[in-house]
């Protein structure tokens, strides 16, 4: 099964995507997990996308399409794959169309996560991440037992630094700009799905499979 995930920033695509990498056994591909992975390991790309990603700005075209080329080939690739952060804008969705019909492969379902402006503000403002094992956390709806400190593992949380309100509303603005048009294009090859991203991370993830099964 091949998906895509797509919605605003905050909608939960990495959490329903980790969820469903489990039920599945499929990888999960994220960007926005691969451009921060490589700022952490401060390679020239990593330098290069930091800039762009703490203006809350699309990193180029023909980097992060070079990354996800790359990705697909994988073998781990060969059973499905969940798309998370990728594609972001037109360009973007065409390349990767030609990259899986040149490997005679195709998307099978895109799921689009709906949630409103204010609620996106109020969960990316609130949110820290275990700098170890990458369990998300959030100041009122699922605060740590311990501030600052991981339940899981004990790792240290970190806000990113690209949510803070300038950036977000920055993020927002080249989502509609650029993302939300991608909805037309995958609602006219007729493999949109449309979840309503309320409620808890339970609830949504059956949704999602719903849509899917
Ligand atoms: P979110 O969806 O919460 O904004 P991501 O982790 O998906 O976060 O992305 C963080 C940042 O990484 C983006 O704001 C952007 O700068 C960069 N990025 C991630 N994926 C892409 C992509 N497909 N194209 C361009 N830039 C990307
Ligand atoms: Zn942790």
């Amino acid at each position: 099964m091949r998906l895509i995930l797509l919605g605003p920033p905050g909608a939960g695509k990495g959490t329903q995507a980790k969820m469903l990498k489990e039920k599945f056994q499929i990888p999960q591909i994220s960007t926005g997990d691969i451009l921060r992975q490589a700022v952490k390991d401060n390679t020239e790309l990593g330098a290069r996308a930091k800039t762009v990603m703490d203006a809350g700005q699309l990193v180029p075209d023909d980097i992060v399409i070079g990354l996800i080329k790359e990705r697909i080939r994988q073998g781990d690739c060969k059973t499905g794959l969940i798309l998370d952060g990728f594609p972001r804008n037109i360009a973007q969705a065409e390349k990767l169309s030609e990259t899986l019909q040149d490997m005679n492969l195709a998307i099978d379902h895109v799921i689009d996560l709906e949630v409103d402006e204010g609620e996106v503000i109020e969960r990316l403002t609130g949110r820290s991440t275990c700098s170890e094992c990458g369990t998300m956390f959030h100041r009122v709806s699922r605060p740590p037992k311990v501030a600052g400190v991981c339940d899981g593992c004990g790792g240290k949380l970190a806000q990113r630094p690209d949510d803070n309100r300038e950036t977000i509303e920055e993020r927002l603005k080249v989502y509609s700009e650029s993302t939300a048009p991608l909805k037309e294009f995958y609602s006219k090859q007729g493999s949109l799905k449309t979840v309503e991203a309320k409620g808890s991370v339970e609830e949504i993830f059956s949704l999602v499979c719903e849509m899917i099964e």
